[in-house]
Parts: C-alpha cells; structure tokens; sequence
C-alpha cells in the first residue's frame, strides 16, 4: 500500500497485500502448504538467516498468515504482528516472553476467564506471579505494586464480561516511568473501536476468534508490538542475549534488538516460541479471519447501536436489576468512554437476572433469536451465564475479585434486527416469570 496514510476502512481491505506478488490473485489466496521449495543452498542460508524474506515451513511463517499479519500491524499502527493459534496462544506467548527466567505481571482484575485463570494458577508454575489490582480506576494503586521483578502491566481495553474502561493513558505513564511496558487485550473493542498503541500501549493481544473475524468460524489469536519500548538490560536481558539461532549470514549469534531492532518482540516470538512451542495459525484460519476482517467497521458500527437499543429496553425491565455497559444510564465509565471509546465502548454487556436459576433457566431455554452459547464478536446474538460457564473455573473468591455475580447475564450483540432480539427476550421473560 506505500506508505500513504489511508483511512482505516481502506487498510483494513487492503493492506499487506499486493496482487502482483500473488500471481494476480485479488483476494488473498490460502497457502495450504506445511513448507515451501528453497531453490538453493544459497537462497537458504539466506533465509535461515533472516536476510531474505521467503517461506520456509508453515509453522513459523505462512504467506497467508503474513498479509493477516501486516494488516492487523497497519491497522494498530505497530511495527511487526504474528498471529498464532488463539487468544490463549497470544496471551500465553506475551506473558512468557516478558516473564521469561521469572517475575510478575500486575493486571487488573476483571479478566477473560481463562487469562485470569492462568495468570493466577497456571503461569506461578513457570515463575510468573500476577498481582492483581482491586481498585482498577486507581492509578496509584498500579503503581504501589510495581517492583524491581515486575515485567508488565496487563489489561483489557473492554474488560468481559463487566465492560470496565480504564484510564489508559495515566497507567501506560505509571508504567513507562519504571520502564515496564502495557500489554492490552483489546479484543472486545477491536482496532475499529480502539486503538491502543496511541494511548500508550506497547504490546496488544487479540483474539481474533471474535470480533475481527466476527462470524464465529474460526479460533484464531494476534499479538502486535509498537516497536517504541525501550526494553532495558536489567529488567529485561532476554532482547539483549545473543543466541546463535538468530545468528547474521557470517554466522555471527546476534540478539533479538540486533536481529529486529524495530520488533524485537515478535521476532523472539518467532523465532522462538512459534519455533519451539509451534502454536501455529494455519493459512486457512488466517484467511477467514481476512475475509471477516473486511467488514469490521460495518458490523461494529451496527452491533454498537443494537447495544445501545437493548440496552435501553433492559434497562426499562423490572425483571433486570441493573445493566453494566458505558450506554447504561448509571455507569460510572461514561467519562472515560467518552475519551476512549468515542465510537462506542464495543457490543458486549452483562446484566443483572432479577429472578432465580429456575427462571434463568426457564428465560435462556425459551430464546428463539439468541443463542446460548459461549463465544462473543459473532454474527448471532449470543447469550451465557458467565459464573456457571465462562467464568466458571475462578474460584468464589476470584469470581468475587472479577466482580461477577451469580446473577450476571452476559449478550453480545450480532448482527439480527434490533426489534426482533428485543421482541424475543421479550416473550422469553414473560415466559420466565409467568406464575
Ligand atoms: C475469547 C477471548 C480470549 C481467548 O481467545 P481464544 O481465541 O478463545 O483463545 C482472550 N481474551 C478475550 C477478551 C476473549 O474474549
């Protein structure tokens, strides 16, 4: 695309790819190949090296992949991106390569189960501890937990399933002023709704099974660097070591800085973690996620006013105790959605079930539009109970941490007409609470 500064409708259909490279083709064509040809003992030193740019074997580099993940670069306005098996990959991928020989993580509480899970139970088994901040809007209180051992802070943009919002600007400073760089999920917001490198972001993670795919067809992870951090020795020795797998074509071992002084985070992913873990997108996946990817701004765009329209009708039930959402008239994130999210802080909310399981069961059995199951970002309108299935592996007191009641219903809002999904909860409360 050269280096014109398109708007980010006309990227998101056409950046990282150029036909000619691809015998013409228009859309991107699957490389459903494990490996590619070498030509000769030459052209593969080189690539081996890293001074060409070529396909070797799928697992660590797939053409299809690559334009997925330029694209998403472009879009976030980063410097290199990979994209990996699924947002559990990309999660777990960031975390080890900046806990790597131990240390903690400092992340704020409201999380997707499974990383809020893992930081808690499953990473301390590799070193990693997570401290998790409980006043998530104070600033101070990030601050007071970071110490000499501390390798990031972590956060979603839109937390799931309590679409808290965050100052975002005021923690980055907080972090960057100890030399410690923010990772972001931002995969509920997508790079449509937000885009957090410009607020001081440096790593991103994505699931892309969600929205930026957003037809529920695929499982699919993206992990994205600014480029601009300043990784220090001490903190962080792991971009400053030399190893012989990222040596130079004279042989020379080199470090990640000196191989990819520019996007030494997802080089090391590369060259280690894709190598040597092997989560790896394949070709087909990462073209369902282009081909979803080309209309995210439509869909968003629709999906945030539907939002905005349940939203209005729940609020207006006395069978709903109350509605989480920047759109809910009593939130307490209007301010910072305001900054943040001026198009919309996303298309996920959870509300209150003012009855009890036996009328939660009764209302989720009888929706005919929404559908039960757990996933988010997709066409369909989808519809879970987070403490019994999504959220379900944290512990009570986790679940308490989370601020997750029992009572919390959690919708993702598709793509079906607004009146019929308020017409269908409609007939699906009367049924609960008939006596
Ligand atoms: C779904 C989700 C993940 C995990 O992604 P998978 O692709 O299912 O592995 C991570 N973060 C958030 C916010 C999610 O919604």
């Amino acid at each position: 695309m050269g280096n014109k500064n398109y708007h980010f409708d006309t990227k998101r259909i056409h950046a990282g790819y150029s036909a000619e490279e691809h015998l013409n083709a228009v859309n991107t064509p699957i490389y459903q190949t494990a490996a590619f040809d070498l030509g000769d003992i030459d052209r593969a030193r080189r690539l081996w090296t890293g001074s060409e740019n070529g396909g070797i074997y799928t697992r660590v580099g797939n053409p299809t992949v690559s334009v997925l993940e330029q694209r998403i670069a472009e879009l976030d306005g980063g410097t290199a991106a990979i994209g990996v098996a699924s947002g559990m990959a990309a999660i777990t991928y960031a975390i080890l390569l900046l806990g790597e020989g131990g240390g903690n993580i400092i992340s704020a509480s409201s999380l997707y189960g499974a990383a809020q899970e893992s930081l808690t139970n499953f990473f301390p088994k590799f070193g990693i501890t997570t401290k998790f901040v409980k006043n998530r809007e104070d600033v101070n209180e990030y601050e007071a937990l970071i110490d000499d051992n501390t390798k990031a802070i972590y956060l979603e943009s839109i937390s799931n399933p309590n679409i808290e919002v965050y100052d975002f600007e005021a923690i980055a400073q907080v972090a960057h002023k100890h030399g410690i760089p923010v990772v972001v999920d931002n995969t509920i917001a997508t790079p449509y709704l937000f885009r957090p490198f410009e607020y001081g972001a440096d790593i991103i993670i994505y699931s892309a099974t969600k929205g930026i795919s957003g037809h529920g067809n695929t499982i699919a992870g993206i992990v994205v660097e600014k480029g601009d951090f300043v990784y220090s020795k001490e903190r962080f020795p792991q971009f400053h070591t030399k190893s012989y797998k990222m040596r130079d074509l004279e042989g020379n071992p080199r470090t990640p800085l000196e191989l990819a002084p520019n996007f030494p985070f997802v080089a090391s992913l590369r060259t280690f973690y894709l190598e040597f873990i092997g989560a790896t997108l394949g070709a087909f996946d990462a073209f369902l996620v282009l081909q979803g990817l080309s209309t995210l701004s439509e869909r968003l765009e629709k999906q945030v006013a539907t939002t905005k329209k349940l939203i209005e009708y729940l609020e207006n039930k006395k069978e709903v105790e109350w509605v989480r959402h920047p759109f809910a008239k009593d939130s307490q994130y209007k301010e910072l959605a305001d900054k943040y999210f001026p198009n919309g802080a996303g298309a996920v909310f959870s509300f209150g079930f003012g009855g009890t399981r036996e009328q939660l069961k009764t209302f989720i059995k009888s929706l005919e539009v929404l559908s039960y199951h757990v996933n988010i970002g997709d066409v369909r309108t989808l519809i879970a109970n987070p403490p019994e299935t999504t959220h379900s592996e944290l512990e009570p007191q986790l679940q308490e941490l989370a601020g997750i009641p029992g009572n919390l219903v959690r919708i993702s809002v598709g793509l079906e007409n607004a009146e019929d999904l308020i017409g269908d909860l409609e007939q699906a409360f009367e049924k609960a609470f008939r006596e």
